[in-house]
């Protein structure tokens, strides 16, 4: 059963009040995202940043910022009518994520109001073994919502998981759910 609740998170200039749904019980989970209006109608420019796997380091990030623009895939928590301005982009440094213990706070320190684990992350041959890990620990050590992907899943990627079985858990089922689209937005980014 879900839990909801309000959780608020001090800034010198602002308190942000996100409305928050907790799947799970780890201390100070922001395991949150099917909650799809959680900062809609925030009312003003929403800043983020994005980690994406060392794998994809050359990644042009094409289909990271289609997907902010047209508000898709793990973007679609924010409305369209708000900015959404990225103030951090950067690799996780390679296994095992040494990045992850230290870039959070840069990319706070630059505004950023929550951090998105790339799609990459999910979509990798292997998927990021650690991916749960690095999301409990930012949230908790950060205290700042921790979203899992950016753009859909592309199709040829996920036609590939299923066949191989990667996210027939329950555990993944949550972790690709902000991700998985439908096969229509899915093939657009093939
Ligand atoms: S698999 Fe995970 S730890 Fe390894 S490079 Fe990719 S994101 Fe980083």
């Amino acid at each position: 059963m879900n839990d909801t609740k309000h959780c608020t998170r001090s800034n010198p200039e602002d308190t942000l009040e996100l409305n928050m749904v907790l799947l799970r019980k780890p201390l100070c989970s922001y395991t949150v995202l099917l909650d799809k209006n959680l900062w809609k109608g925030k009312g003003n420019k929403m800043k983020i940043a994005i980690i994406i796997c060392e794998r994809y380091k050359s990644c042009a990030g094409g289909k990271c910022f289609r997907a902010l623009r047209n508000r898709e895939g793990a973007f679609d928590i924010y409305s369209k009518d708000e900015s959404l301005e990225i103030v951090g982009y950067t690799s996780c440094g390679g296994c095992p994520g040494g990045n992850i213990e230290y870039v959070p706070e840069e990319m706070i320190k630059n505004g950023a109001e929550a951090i998105h684990l790339a799609t990459g992350f999910v979509v990798g041959y292997p998927p990021c073994p650690y991916i749960s890990h690095f999301k409990k620990f930012i949230e908790l050590k950060y205290n700042i919502p921790v979203i899992i992907g950016t753009h859909p899943i592309p199709q040829k990627y996920y036609i590939t998981h299923d066949k191989l079985n990667t996210w027939d858990t329950e555990e993944w089922q949550e972790l690709i759910k902000p991700t998985l689209a439908n096969e229509l937005t899915r093939k657009a980014y093939d």
